[in-house]
């Protein structure tokens, strides 16, 4: 637990989040400015600040659950395609020093951006975040 780390506070329900799945050593939840709806952030559950302080054991962890909320994200919203990518240091666009996966679906034609400044609407998200965790519940491990 890192004490100003805004994904640690979510961890430790000091702070709120949309919740769509958990495992013992993932949580998934949306993101609070999304880039297109239903954007998902697969974080560890343990605080590692990147790519290289993340143990290969928590990282394997994440895609595999990137994989279950990859085929949420695109049965559910019926997205024509996935994004699933993660950055690593400010230089490449990390925001969050918190290891994390986003998973973002994409339609045909929608421009393509990694973040967004505007925040989702409150009851939209918690409705979306109630779609997709019905549905990633829903799916069998090997779907
Ligand atoms: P990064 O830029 O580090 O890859 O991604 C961090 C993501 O976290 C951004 O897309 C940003 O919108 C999101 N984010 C920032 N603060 C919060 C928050 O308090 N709650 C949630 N759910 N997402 C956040
Ligand atoms: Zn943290």
């Amino acid at each position: 637990m890192s004490e100003d780390c805004i994904f640690c506070q979510i961890l430790s329900e000091q702070a709120s989040c949309y919740a769509v799945h958990e495992t013992r050593y993932t949580k998934t939840f949306l993101d609070i400015f999304p880039v297109a709806p239903g954007h998902c952030l697969i974080v560890t559950k343990d605080h590692y600040q990147d790519i290289f302080e993340a143990t290969p054991d928590a990282i394997s962890m994440v895609g595999h659950v990137s994989t279950l909320i990859a085929h949420t994200v695109k049965d559910e919203l019926q997205a024509d395609g996935v994004g699933v990518y993660q950055l690593n240091g400010a230089a490449a666009g990390q925001t969050v020093f918190h290891y994390h996966m986003h998973v973002i679906p994409r339609n045909t034609g929608e421009e393509i951006s990694i973040h967004s400044r505007l925040p989702g609407d409150p009851a939209e998200l918690e409705a979306m975040a109630a779609r997709l965790s019905a549905r990633a519940y829903s799916m069998r491990e090997d779907e």
